[in-house]
């Protein structure tokens, strides 16, 4: 006789019920690898996401990379209508043929989002389930029309989004939560294990918000870049060995406290010195 596990029925499946799918609407499009698809196939994530963005009638939503529409379809469906950015041939050809969705076939590091907010006469709210190999170079790309956009969310790598959002004292903390921190509020929405994507990738995701802040701090993002790369050269070591050369070199008179590892210095104390270059 098989031993019964705890709380099991006789005669009745306790396995736990796979997630459930989305209708597998990919008519043969085989997933390219180049282009990083790993398409959502999880309702309950996709609602969770759907529901974390809140898109309404009248707003301009800007979808990057959005593959066989797992998102663009509950998304549209709120907003009445909705403009793709898509590289895939194929499947920006399927997209247009739907007349709620304005397609740009592109790379969406070629693509004017000023243009776009312009033609939209409003500030957009940008989503997209990203491809991974090119996340950081699309978040830069978007950095300077900041203040064309209401607020971005994201499907990134989980280890990207905590380091977007890590704190001062985090182990976390580098280059890219300075970089980005100091133009955007930003927040983890949502988490999303591999299963629910088909292929599915390696690594965990997360879904990121980012709201540009109202306040723009006067810094040439430029001279913060080249100053916080300084910093965080040398992790371990106190700052002194490293910002205190940059300071040096450009004849900064400044206070700042040098004592300090460059992971212990908040946003506000980096943009205050990289103001104070010429
Ligand atoms: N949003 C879909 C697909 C995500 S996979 C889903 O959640 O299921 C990433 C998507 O980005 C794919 O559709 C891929 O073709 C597209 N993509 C990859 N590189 C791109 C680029 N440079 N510009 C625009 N889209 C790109």
């Amino acid at each position: 006789m098989r031993p019964d596990r705890p709380g099991s029925r006789p005669g009745h499946d306790t396995r736990p019920q796979g997630p459930k799918r989305a209708v597998a609407g990919g008519g043969g499009h085989i997933a390219r690898k180049r282009f990083g698809q790993h398409f959502l196939s999880d309702l309950g994530v996709i609602d969770e996401i759907v529901r974390a963005i809140a898109p309404k009638p009248g707003q301009s939503l800007v979808e990057i990379g959005p593959g066989l529409a797992a998102l663009t379809n509950p998304v549209v469906e709120r907003s009445e209508r909705l403009t793709v950015i898509e590289l895939d041939r194929d499947l920006a050809a399927r997209l247009r043929k739907r007349s709620e969705l304005q397609v740009i076939e592109s790379d969406v590091l070629k693509v004017d989002f000023g243009a776009i907010a312009r033609d939209a006469g409003q500030k957009l709210r940008v989503i997209g389930n990203l491809p991974y190999n090119i996340s950081s170079p699309i978040l830069f790309h978007l950095l300077p029309w900041a203040d064309h956009v209401v607020d971005q969310h994201f499907m990134l790598q989980k280890e990207v989004v905590d380091r977007m959002v890590a704190s001062p004292g985090n182990k976390d903390y580098g280059r890219l939560s300075v970089m980005l921190q100091w133009r955007y509020a930003m927040e983890n929405v949502v988490h999303v294990p591999p299963e629910a994507f088909d292929p599915p990738p390696k690594v965990d995701s997360a879904v990121v918000r980012m709201t540009p802040l109202a306040e723009v701090p006067a810094v040439d993002p430029q001279v913060l870049e080249k100053m916080v790369a300084v910093a965080f050269s040398q992790r371990r070591k106190l700052l002194r060995h490293t910002l205190g050369h940059w300071i040096e070199e450009h004849g900064i008179d400044t206070d700042f406290d040098l004592q300090r590892r460059a992971e212990e210095v908040p946003v506000s104390d980096y943009l205050a010195l990289a103001a104070l270059k010429r």
